[in-house]
């Protein structure tokens, strides 16, 4: 077995689908554990903080945010709060390699989902793990930073190629 997904671009279909919720069921399976290990693995083997199952072409509703210091899963998550109050952050994506830019997002968020598992959790976060849960979330809608952006800080969007 590979250590590593490979992460697949906007150009892969994949990444623009809507991934479909986990049975809960299937979160204890070994499968399923190494599949998350993996999904670890390959966050980290890439320098994110964050990782969407559907960036490795698995759409499933989950995905690994390093946020409290720690590498969490959140299986079927779910924004369940947004605060009025935005913040401005520079953000940039596996899946675009090489563009980064301004998205504007709500402060803070309480998400929920079942954790590694199979356990319910909820998060009250704000500023930089905020942006990472909801940037991440997205991927699981299909919907990618740029599609927010405002304003391109590094890197050429559209891209041409
Ligand atoms: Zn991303």
């Amino acid at each position: 077995m590979s250590p590593a997904y490979e992460v697949l671009t906007y150009k892969n279909a994949s990444v623009r689908e809507r991934s479909l919720e986990v049975d809960a069921g299937e979160i204890t399976t070994k499968e399923f554990q190494d599949y998350l290990d993996k999904l670890i693995i390959t966050m980290h083997a890439e320098d994110g903080i964050g990782i969407a199952s559907p960036q490795v072409g698995i759409n499933k509703r989950v995905f690994i945010a390093h946020i409290k210091h720690q590498d969490i899963a959140f299986i079927n998550p779910k924004i369940v709060k947004t605060s009025e109050a935005t913040v401005e952050t520079e953000e940039g994506c596996l899946s675009v390699p090489h563009v980064y830019g301004i998205v504007t997002r709500p402060k803070r968020v309480t998400i929920t989902a079942l954790d590694r598992h199979g356990r319910k959790m909820e998060f009250d976060l704000k500023n930089t793990e905020a942006v990472i849960v909801q940037h991440e979330n997205d991927h699981l809608d299909g919907v990618l930073f740029v599609d927010k952006m405002t304003e391109v800080t590094k890197g050429t969007y559209p891209i041409t190629n």
